[in-house]
């Protein structure tokens, strides 16, 4: 369970929220059950359950120093924004694989539009299913989902990484597996994928003025929702032993 920093003590930790729903209704917990706690700044703790209350959960601490299980490097996956609900397949699985954090990008292709507080719900949503799917998966960070960009902000924001990739299916030489190869372990990467319908020629052209590497994920045409798992499978497989 990830906890706000503020409850996690020395000696224990309390749990708060849904996840005391979640504790007593749907695990069935009871006292004395183990179960993990991180506080979402590297700090792990296995713990006991030593009470059940209406609002609030009590863990004693048994051991700290959880081995991590983050990846090596922090990948952001910058999505164009697709149809229907594909976003949260993107941020459920891509969670489960390792990713840092999200954010979705409109481009002259994407088709969706939102307003500001359908997005607003949007990424509500979205940071609830990052949550769960880290909670499952043992991270021991949910990935951010952060504001959705324009095609000219996320251009912007390349300098807040040390590289930059652009997938591309059109891209003959340059491949993920090698730009990969020549990337540090703590690196900060950006590996931006189109919509649906790809992307506009010009885009391409602005991308790698921007600075960004173009690569390419395989012969195949992925889906858009395809894509950044592919991707992220090809990082942890890259940089895990
Ligand atoms: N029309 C399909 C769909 O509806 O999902 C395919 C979409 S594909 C054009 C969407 C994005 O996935 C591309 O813009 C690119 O970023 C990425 N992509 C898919 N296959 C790729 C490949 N083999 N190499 C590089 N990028 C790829």
């Amino acid at each position: 369970y990830f906890v706000d920093p503020s409850q996690m003590k020395e000696q224990y930790v309390v749990i708060t929220g849904d996840d005391v729903n979640h504790i007593a209704r749907v695990m069935r917990s009871r006292a004395g059950d183990e179960i993990i706690c991180c506080n979402g700044q590297g700090r792990d703790v296995r713990g006991a359950i030593e009470e059940i209350g209406a609002d609030a959960v009590r863990v004693r601490i048994l051991e700290e120093d959880l081995p991590s299980r983050e990846l090596p490097v922090q990948v952001t996956i910058a999505q164009g924004l697709p149809k229907g609900d594909k976003m949260e397949l993107v941020i459920q699985k891509g969670t489960e694989l390792g990713a840092f954090s999200f954010c979705a990008f409109t481009s002259l292709r994407t088709v969706v539009k939102l307003d500001d507080k359908k997005e607003k719900k949007r990424r509500e949503r979205w940071q609830k299913i990052a949550k769960e799917a880290a909670e499952q998966s043992h991270r021991s960070k949910v990935p951010n989902i952060a504001n959705m960009l324009t095609w000219r902000e996320l251009l912007a924001s390349v300098t807040q990484f040390h590289y930059a990739l652009f997938a591309y299916e059109k891209e003959e030489t340059s491949t993920l597996r090698r730009a990969l190869s020549e990337v540090p372990a703590g690196s900060r990467i950006l590996l931006v994928i189109g919509p649906e319908g790809g992307f506009d020629e010009k885009e391409v052209v602005e991308a790698e003025a921007a600075g960004f590497i173009s690569v390419s994920l395989g012969r195949r045409i992925l889906r858009a929702e395809t894509a950044p798992l592919y991707a992220l499978s090809c990082v942890s497989y890259e940089f895990e032993q």
